[in-house]
């Protein structure tokens, strides 16, 4: 199944905690990856007293379940020592399954799409990237989604490594 997987970290070196998280994911059995996005500056969503996040996403092919996915993915959060402390604050790593080929998955713990991917722009963007043409389960597609954005959504800019 072709998934699509959010990155994002404002911890301890994010550019390189996103990095070596892309490495792992490649090496992680069950997944193959298709395709990487840029990285991008984000602001950061809730708490605005916490740094900007860096943020990417990835196009994989993988033979996991949805399940086994966040998983594999959970517990490459812990590698990154990735402490839970306040909702949507400061994180080392924070990896969420976006889509999973054209399936809905609504289960307590996994939800898929994601359901705030629609809304933002860090998620958006970079999926523009590497998939221009990609058309949501409900039919909606990126670049519309995108042009639908508020510009506050929008303050992403590329980083030039
Ligand atoms: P948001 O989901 O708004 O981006 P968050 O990423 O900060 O917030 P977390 O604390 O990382 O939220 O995750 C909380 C729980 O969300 C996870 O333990 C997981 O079970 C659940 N979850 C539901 N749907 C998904 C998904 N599509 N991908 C990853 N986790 C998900
Ligand atoms: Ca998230
Ligand atoms: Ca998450």
């Amino acid at each position: 199944m072709i998934s699509y997987i959010g990155l994002g970290s404002n911890l301890d070196g994010p550019v390189e905690q996103v990095k070596t998280a892309v490495n792992e994911i490649s090496l992680a059995d069950g997944i193959r990856v298709m395709a990487v996005s840029g990285l991008y500056r984000t602001a950061p969503v809730g708490p605005q007293d916490q740094d900007y996040f860096i943020n990417a996403v990835m196009k994989i092919e993988t033979s996991l379940s949805p399940e086994d996915l966040l998983k594999r993915l959970q517990e490459i959060e812990h590698l990154h020592h990735r402490i839970r402390t306040v909702h949507w604050g400061p994180r080392t790593l924070d990896l969420d399954i976006l889509l999973y080929g054209n399936d809905t998955v609504d289960l307590p713990h996994l939800s898929i799409p994601h359901p705030e991917m629609k809304r933002r722009g860090f998620v958006l963007v970079p999926l523009l990237d590497i998939a221009p043409d990609l058309v949501l389960p409900d039919g909606s597609s990126v670049s519309d989604l995108v042009r639908l954005l508020d510009p506050d959504d929008l303050k992403i800019s590329p980083v030039v490594l």
